[in-house]
């Protein structure tokens, strides 16, 4: 046998698992099929926002698991990651109420620490954010943003150091169960031999699927990122304190200047279905016009909540991907006839700071070990139902 496990994708969620195995003794390989660093998945990019307010309580479990993690990598490697300068996620108390209540009921029983902000006081608390009554905000001490790339590479380090074989440029074609103990795994090179394998190929998961005839229903989206620049009296940036922001109403997130200095990351948590994530930069007129109208919207939205901002037009914009699930839960299972062949999938734009406990739960599985958390939730049963 050529490994213990071998893991299909380099993203995040792949990293993490190949990060588990190793630190088990288990004698791993992971594919990733571009060279590093690349940008063609989801996971590329200096930040992602890292926060426990979910309404569904399976994440919120998760999370004090996967925070500990990276703080634990931050200082195996001495890279740091994790900058906790605070999340204000705000809720229009008409539109997403239930939502609100649901995400209060989880904190407290998970004892996150948390502090209801009134709509009225926003702009006290956070200069450059707007009052408004129909609002309220939660304020998450622990929770911020995580620097993706530096991540990223922390993991590959991490991971090569404790003995795994990372194997990037290196195209993987065909999974081949032999029996319950062998997996033949094909890749662009040669064949190689494993006792599991684990698939976390992010939007490109079904083409690899086809060749142990399994199809998911998952979606890739392309997402644009952008970047905006502040206008002069208003400073969003971290040295200045300000946290991640959400306006969970109107579907638009914010990161206050790190990668850019003077410009603030500030986009729609949704993108634009593309058939193929290969071919995801190839401009149709209906890819076009959707991108032009959730700009357009967005730069109403960024008037309203962030009047610091210069909404005129974004002066960056970067390309990225999103898994969605139909229920835009992410997938956590093995192949239905082949208990040696794990997925993790459709993450569906959430999924990079749950990464070190899915990783974990991803190794577990590929290893025969019991799993800490209920599993149903993330389950392909789910959609037959
Ligand atoms: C703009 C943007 C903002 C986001 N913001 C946040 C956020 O604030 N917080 C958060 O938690 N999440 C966020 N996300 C979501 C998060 O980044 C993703 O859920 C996460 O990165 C998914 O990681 P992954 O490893 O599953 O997939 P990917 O990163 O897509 O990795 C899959 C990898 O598999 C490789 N691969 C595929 N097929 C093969 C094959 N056959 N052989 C070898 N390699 C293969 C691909 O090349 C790819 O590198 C955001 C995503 C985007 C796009």
């Amino acid at each position: 046998m050529d490994a213990d496990v071998i893991v299909v994708g380099g993203g995040i969620n792949g990293l993490w698992t190949g990060f588990h195995l190793t630190h088990e003794g288990k004698k791993t390989i992971l594919f990733e099929q571009f060279p590093y660093p690349h940008t063609r998945g989801s996971s590329h990019g200096q930040s992602r926002i890292t926060r426990s307010s979910y309404a569904s309580e399976e994440y919120v479990a998760i999370l004090p698991e996967a925070n500990k993690h990276w703080k634990e990598l931050e200082k195996e490697t001495g890279k740091k990651l994790y900058l906790d300068i605070g999340c204000i996620n705000m809720y229009n108390m008409k539109q997403t109420e239930e939502e609100f209540n649901s995400i209060i009921q989880n904190l407290k029983k998970h004892q996150i620490n948390h502090e209801i902000i009134p709509g009225e006081q926003l702009s006290e608390r956070f200069h450059g954010i707007s009052n408004d009554s129909q609002y309220r905000g939660i304020f998450e001490t622990n929770a911020g943003l995580l620097r993706a790339d530096k991540c990223l590479s922390a993991l590959q380090e991490s991971f090569k150091s404790h003995g795994g074989e990372l194997r990037d440029g290196e195209k993987v074609l065909s999974v081949v169960p032999i029996n319950q103990d062998k997996v033949e795994v094909k890749t662009s090179i040669k064949t190689y031999t494993c006792k599991s394998v684990v698939l976390t190929c992010g939007p490109f998961i079904n083409d690899l699927l086809a060749s142990v005839h399994l199809r998911l229903p998952v979606q890739p989206i392309k997402v644009t990122a952008y970047y905006w620049k502040e206008k002069p009296g208003f400073t969003y940036s971290i040295a200045n304190n300000f946290p991640v922001a959400r306006d969970v109403s109107a579907r638009v997130y914010f990161l206050p200047s790190c990668e850019y200095p003077g410009l603030v990351k500030i986009c729609k948590h949704s993108g634009v279905a593309v058939d193929d994530p290969n071919t995801r930069d190839v401009i149709t007129r209906k890819i076009e016009e959707e991108e032009k109208k959730a700009l357009e919207e967005l730069k109403s939205d960024i008037g309203i909540r962030f009047p610091g901002i210069d909404n005129s037009n974004p002066a960056i914009k970067e390309t990225c991907m999103y898994t969605d699930s139909p229920d835009k839960n992410s997938i956590l299972d093995f192949h239905p006839e082949h208990s040696n062949i794990v997925i993790g999938t459709g993450f569906s734009g959430t999924g990079f700071k749950t990464s070190p406990t899915v990783g974990g739960i991803l190794a577990a599985m590929a290893t025969g070990k019991q799993c800490p958390y209920p599993l149903e939730p993330f389950s392909l049963n789910r959609f037959n139902q």
